[in-house]
């Protein structure tokens, strides 16, 4: 009998969780996972890279090492488009995949909403290569301070205070003496701001918090504004307005970071599915509405949440949660049975402010911060290792450290 195939098309957090899953309790599969690169990437730490805290590889590991051979088949390509309906993926340099059932795990891509300037002027953190291209532009620009003495080689600006702005200059803020040695000037010199057109930060967690990270920042010499809509960014240069005073602000900056928020891979669009910035409104059981075949998941999905009316954020827990379902619902789908429907119990968020310190809520809507909220954070991200890697990757690249 011939075997099923499925096709995996990312080895992000929901791809590799569906793997998994799928080489642990499917019979009779044949699956192809396909990635651009060799390895799988823990997106949720592209900051830490960028700040130059961690280098790439403590956020990675060899896709290779969690595929098992004789089921999976990895092919590391760029995939260019989906043809749903004759059941293929266009794949660079390679002949179409066929399939049989098919997991979309694409991922995300930084979103400049069409801001004039963001970019040609703005660095996007999205990937590892970008986040490494953000750090090594920083400190050229530190290194060139020495003869050039341009203040606004010293100069960060973030555009964007969600949540990965805030885990950015936070991590930024706990590396100012290091920065600062580089360009032979002293911390204090060292200028890290973030804007936000938004009149509140961090939504998604009590103010109390935001307040808390907002001092804490400020005390490690970090501003946050919020009310600042970017207008336009040039060479050097972000053109926002004060959305309370209405008054025009340029803020020079040598680095200048776009974090302002993401869309869904652009194969989606190029693909021609219907979606919105490329995240698809998927069933309950995240197949995509208009082939039972075909599951969308991870940032590329948009499902409702029942409760609050609104599509689930697009999280790393969320991905790693819609790879199980998507894989369980492949399997029973193969056994003529019904799926299940994807449900999500939040566990707890937590925004770190560098390596030590960090603001976050538990499931149970326990409030935490400081030293306990980073080590929480640590355990997290030990726990996405160990689900998308196992213990070795877990043991290798995870945070044991948790209190430094
Ligand atoms: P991804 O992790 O983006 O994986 C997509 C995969 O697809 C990648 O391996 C990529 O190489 C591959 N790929 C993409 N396009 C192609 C193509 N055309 N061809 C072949 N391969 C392709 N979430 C949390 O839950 N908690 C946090 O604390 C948190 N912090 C974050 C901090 C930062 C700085 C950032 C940027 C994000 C953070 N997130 C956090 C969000 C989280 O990282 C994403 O929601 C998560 O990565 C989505 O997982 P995914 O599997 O859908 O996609």
């Amino acid at each position: 009998m011939a075997k099923t195939k499925i096709g995996i098309l990312g080895a992000g957090y929901a791809g590799l969780l569906a793997l998994k899953v799928l080489q642990s309790k499917a019979k009779d599969v044949e699956i192809t996972l396909i990635d651009r690169n060799s390895y799988h990437n823990e997106a949720t730490d592209y900051h830490e890279v960028a700040a130059g805290s961690v280098n790439a590889d403590k956020i990675t590991y060899q896709i290779s090492d969690v595929v098992k051979p004789g089921i999976t088949n990895f092919i590391q390509a760029t995939v260019t488009k989906i043809d749903k309906e004759a059941k293929t993926v266009e794949i660079e340099g390679h002949e179409p995949m066929t399939f049989d059932y098919l997991i979309v795990a694409l991922g995300f891509r930084s979103e400049t909403f069409g801001i004039k300037g963001a970019t040609e002027f703005a660095l996007p953190m999205d990937d590892v290569e970008s986040s490494e291209a953000v750090y090594k532009h920083f400190i050229a620009k530190l290194e060139d301070y020495r003869t050039s003495k341009n203040p606004d080689n010293l100069k960060v600006l973030i555009a964007g205070a969600g949540f990965t702005g805030m885990e950015l200059i936070g991590a930024m803020a706990e590396n100012k003496a290091k920065y600062a040695k580089i360009a032979g000037v002293t911390p204090d010199d060292i200028e890290l701001t973030c804007i936000d057109a938004a009149p509140s930060l961090l939504p998604m967690f009590p103010s109390d918090l935001a307040d808390y990270a907002v001092k804490r920042l400020a005390k490690r010499g970090a501003k946050v504004f919020t009310s600042r809509g970017i207008n336009e960014v040039k060479d050097g240069v972000v053109v926002a307005k004060n959305m309370e005073t209405n008054e025009i602000i340029e803020f020079s900056a040598g680095t200048i970071i776009w974090t302002t928020g993401v869309s869904g891979s652009d194969v989606i669009a190029n693909s021609g599915i219907e979606a919105r910035r490329n995240r698809v409104m998927v069933t309950s059981q995240l197949k995509d509405p208009e082939n039972d075949k075909v599951y969308i998941i991870g940032d590329v999905a948009a499902v409702m949440d029942a409760e609050s009316g609104r599509p689930y954020p697009t999280t790393a827990q969320i991905a790693l949660v819609m790879g199980h379902v998507a894989a369980m619902n492949i399997i029973a789908d193969m056994n003529g049975q019904e799926g299940e429907d994807f449900k999500y119990v939040s566990q707890g968020t937590v925004c770190s402010l560098g390596n030590t310190d960090a603001i976050g809520v538990l499931g149970n809507g326990t409030k935490v911060k400081g030293y306990v909220a980073s080590a929480l954070k640590k355990i997290i991200m030990n726990k996405s290792l160990w689900e998308t890697g196992g213990v070795k990757e877990m043991l290798a690249k995870g945070r044991f450290d948790l209190y430094h």
